[in-house]
Parts: structure tokens; sequence; C-alpha cells
């Protein structure tokens, strides 16, 4: 998938977008050296352009392969969630980024009447309530104190990676967005398996495979000879 696409490209009716995760993650893995295995994940995304933001809706479904957290082995990992997640738009105070893209935008997509959205600051959990009610009716000066009110109490911020104004105008990237959502989705405990004994704390060994030389230190010299016996699942 290309990274940004226009924002002008997507309908008011809303676009899904489809994305082959090991391809269109596998920079952002790489650079924060994330040792996830994706090629088993499907991720899909619908946009729908509002007039201060994109809202997306994107669901993921599938195996993810991460390390176990305690011994490090292969933990499969299934996700089957659906997210919902607002961006807004950057529209700098006092003009410093030119923001015409983003008004020829508006006022083809949402048919907004004016030049100045909320400057405040918004990051984190979308709520649909108060981004409703900040979309209905004219602009007014109550209005807009109402908006940077809602946008306040969304606690959201501009997401650089994820939305930005080049030259060509207001750009989307869709896969950063998914891929933010998807280590939100992330299980913070994968484990290889529930009964994962995890590594030896003295010498990394793995104790699944069977014990190690340090457990046994203090046990009875006789039985040296079963030490290195495994032990096969019940
Ligand atoms: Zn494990
Ligand atoms: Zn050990």
């Amino acid at each position: 998938m290309k990274n940004w696409i226009p924002a002008s490209s997507i309908p008011a009716a809303g676009k899904e977008f489809v994305l082959d995760p090991a391809a269109d993650w596998g920079a952002a893995l790489a650079e924060f050296k994330l040792p996830y295995d994706v090629r088993g994940l499907e991720a899909r995304v619908r946009l729908f352009p509002q007039e201060e933001g994109m809202l997306a809706r994107g669901a993921f479904k599938g195996c993810v392969i991460m390390p176990c957290t305690r011994c490090a082995e292969d933990a499969h990992v299934t996700l089957d969630q659906t997210f919902d997640a607002f961006e807004p738009y950057p529209f700098a105070e006092g003009g410093a980024a030119d923001d015409s893209g983003a008004e020829a935008f508006f006022e083809k997509n949402a048919g907004a009447t004016s030049k100045t959205p909320s400057q405040a600051k918004v990051h984190g959990a979308w709520k649909p309530e108060a981004a409703k009610k900040s979309r209905k009716g004219p602009r007014t000066a109550e209005r807009d104190a109402q908006d940077a009110e809602n946008m306040e109490d969304m606690n959201l911020d501009v997401d650089e990676n994820v939305v930005r104004i080049s030259p060509h105008g207001l750009e989307i990237n869709v896969a950063h967005l998914a891929f933010e959502e998807f280590l939100l989705a992330l299980p913070v405990k994968a484990l290889c398996s529930e009964e994962c004994k995890g590594l030896c704390p003295k010498c990394g060994h793995n104790l699944n495979t069977g014990p190690c030389a340090c457990v046994n230190d203090e046990g009875d010299p006789r039985l040296a000879a079963l030490r290195n016996l495994t032990l096969g699942k019940k």
C-alpha cells in the first residue's frame, strides 16, 4: 500500500483499505526492533472524513507470532477485534502550516463554512458523543469554544506519523494508523503456553526443555544421571 494517501481521495461515505501487514508494517517493525511475525494477520481500515479529522474504523483478525514473555520462544497470539480512532487534522495556530489543501478538502467533502477549526491539541480515546456534538449546525463562536472544550476532553493530539499537510494537500498514512492500533491491540503478556516454565533466572536455560544444572545444585548427587532427562508433556 502507498504510505501517504490524499485525504481528498476518500469519499464522504468512507473508503476501505485492506492492508498487507507484513509488507505495510515491515519498515515500522524493523525501526522499533519488534520481532513480530504478522504474516498470518488480516488488517482492514475504513476511513470516514470528518470536518476536523479522520474517523477510522478497523479490524484485526488472525495470528501474530511474538516472543513468549517468559521464555522468548514463539507465542501464537490470536487477534479478532475492532477499533475506532479519530485523527485530528493538523492546523497550526497563526497559519504556520499551509492548510490550503485542507481547506479545499473541507469545502469539497464536508461543506464546512469555517476556515478555523479548533486549535486544541488532542490525543487518546475517541468519544463519539463529543465528536458528534462538535459537528452539528453552523459554526459560531460558541460552537468554537465548545469544540475546543470537547477536544480537550478527548485529550487528543495531532499524530504527525498519521496525518500531514504536504504540498499536495492533506494526507493520511493508513498503514501507520493501523500499525499504532495494532500495537495497542496486542496483549501485554504473550505466552507460548499457559504452562510455560520460563527461563532459569541463573543460567537462562529454557526450563520447558528440562531442568538445568543450577536447579539441581542442592539436589542429591545420586540423581545426577537424571538431570538431563527431558520430560514429555502429559
Ligand atoms: Zn514460553
Ligand atoms: Zn539454570
